[in-house]
């Protein structure tokens, strides 16, 4: 069984690496974010309560997002593991994780601020099915049209300037500490977020001794040569 946090700045990447690592591993990739997004986008009695604090680019209270990540645990539909994206955020979230949950380890992935805050301008979402695309990086064939569907490619809501301030304070603030609550743990692995998607990544592998290329199955960990 593999548990793993996965943590970073706001445009780190981290949703893509989760999302790569889970793919590979047979691990389920649980986002706090994206279970918010639903909610408000199915407009359920918590994305009402939520939608205003994701829109300014705030943490949402501890007492939702507690009983969301727990709800969502509960579930319990992982056969190997779960990758968890964007949870715990502050001290409060931490000590309630590290009472109720044993995890093998926190991934932190490190960017510079100047480099999340491009990243995230440059960000773009497909308004149809939720595709990323990077205007820099991950640049659709034709400008503003999802190459998957067709559909329009928008910022996020809370992409904008002051959104994007806000969120990268909190992350300064309020997560960035716990980071060395988890370092005496010993919980924690640290990874450069400044190269491409793929590189990131086999650090990433490297270092939680997980030593499979992208394509390989991971049945063919430790076997002979
Ligand atoms: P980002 O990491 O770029 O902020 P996410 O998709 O992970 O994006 O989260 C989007 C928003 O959802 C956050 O800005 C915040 O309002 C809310 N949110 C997600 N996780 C948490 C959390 N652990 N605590 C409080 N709010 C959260
Ligand atoms: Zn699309």
């Amino acid at each position: 069984m593999r548990k793993y946090i996965i943590m970073g700045p706001q445009g780190s990447g981290k949703g893509t690496q989760a999302k790569m690592l889970a793919r590979d591993f047979d691990l389920v990739h649980i986002s706090v974010g994206d279970i918010f997004r639903w909610h408000v986008q199915n407009r359920t009695k918590l994305g009402t309560k939520v939608q205003r604090y994701m829109k300014e680019g705030r943490l949402v209270p501890d007492e939702m997002v507690s009983e969301v990540v727990k709800w969502r645990l509960e579930i319990h539909d992982w056969r190997c593991g779960f990758v968890l994206d964007g949870f715990p955020r502050n001290a409060a979230q931490t000590e309630f994780f590290l009472e109720n949950y044993d995890i093998d380890a926190v991934i932190a992935i490190e960017l510079p601020e100047e480099a999340a805050i491009m990243r995230m301008q440059s960000r773009r979402l497909c308004s149809s099915c939720g595709l990323d695309y990077n205007l820099i990086q991950l640049r659709p064939k034709v400008p503003d049209v999802c190459d998957n569907c067709g559909g329009r490619l928008v910022p996020r809501p809370d992409d904008t300037p002051e959104a994007i301030r806000a969120r990268l304070k909190d992350y300064r603030e309020k997560t960035q500490p716990i980071l060395d609550l988890l370092r005496e743990k010993e919980l924690i692995v640290r990874v450069d977020g400044t190269p491409p998607p793929d590189v990131v990544q086999a650090e990433m592998r490297q270092r939680l001794g997980l030593q499979v290329g992208v394509d390989e199955l991971p049945e063919t960990v430790g076997a002979p040569d």
